[in-house]
């Protein structure tokens, strides 16, 4: 099962694929927590990737499709993988393309999870994550089972991303706003895209979800 994730920042990409892993075991490949990890080792990638990210800004395609490209080679990937956060450019789609048709593990589906964009900001501000496993939780909306343990790993330790701090959200929002239609309609015309309304709870987002998974699976 190869799948996309696809949606605007805060739509629910982590949150449903922390679900869809721990329903089909397949590994979820998100490009931002890859900068993030490689920004707190101090590599080389990490000091390239922040600067761009502080910003709200892409980092830049050849970077992104080198990682990509390198993470899809392991074999742990052979039997399905879910991208969350890429591509994010008609660059990086088209690279993709490639990427996938020479490791011979083409894209089944592209799951795009639609919010109104209003909600975002909300979304990404009352944001936090599990230090130790990286669940994400919502101050507001999805809060830890008991007050200040992960309901994943238990642990107590929680913060904020540096780029949902209101300075960055917006110019976020901003950027990936104008790159994606163009890439909606690129899956569209290989109809491979699946719409969502992830206006919903999450446990129902999932049941969406998991009704086209499902066909991918067997
Ligand atoms: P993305 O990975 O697309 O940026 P996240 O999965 O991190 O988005 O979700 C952004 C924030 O919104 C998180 O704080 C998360 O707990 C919350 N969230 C996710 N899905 C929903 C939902 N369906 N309803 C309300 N809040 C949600
Ligand atoms: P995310 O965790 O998906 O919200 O991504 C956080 C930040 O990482 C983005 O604002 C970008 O700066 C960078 N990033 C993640 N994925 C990509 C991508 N596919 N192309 C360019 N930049 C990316």
């Amino acid at each position: 099962m190869n799948i996309i994730l696809m949606g605007l920042p805060g739509a629910g990409k982590g949150t449903q694929a922390e679900k869809i892993v721990d329903k089909y075991h397949i590994p979820h490949i998100s490009t931002g927590d890859m900068f993030r990890a490689a920004i707190a080792d101090g590599t080389e990638l990490g000091l390239k990737a922040k600067s761009y990210m502080d910003k709200g800004e892409l980092v830049p395609d050849d970077v992104t499709e080198g990682i990509v490209s390198d993470r899809l080679s392991a074999a742990d990937t052979d039997k399905g993988y879910l991208l969350d956060g890429f591509p994010r450019t008609i660059d990086q789609a088209v690279a993709l393309e490639k990427i996938t048709a020479d490791l011979d593990k083409p894209i089944d589906g592209v799951i795009d999870i639609e919010v109104d964009p209003k909600i975002l900001v909300d979304r990404l501000s009352g944001r936090y994550i599990c230090a130790k496993c990286g669940a994400t939780y919502h101050k507001l909306y999805h809060p830890t089972k008991v007050p200040g343990v992960c309901d994943r790993c238990g642990s107590h330790e929680f913060y904020q991303r540096e780029d949902d701090k209101p300075a960055t959200v917006k110019k976020r929002l901003e950027v990936n706003m104008k790159m994606n239609a163009p890439l909606i309609d690129f899956y569209k015309d290989r109809n491979l895209l699946y719409r969502i309304d992830g206006d919903q709870a999450i446990d129902q987002v999932f049941a969406s979800i998991d009704e086209i998974l499902q066909k991918f699976s067997k």
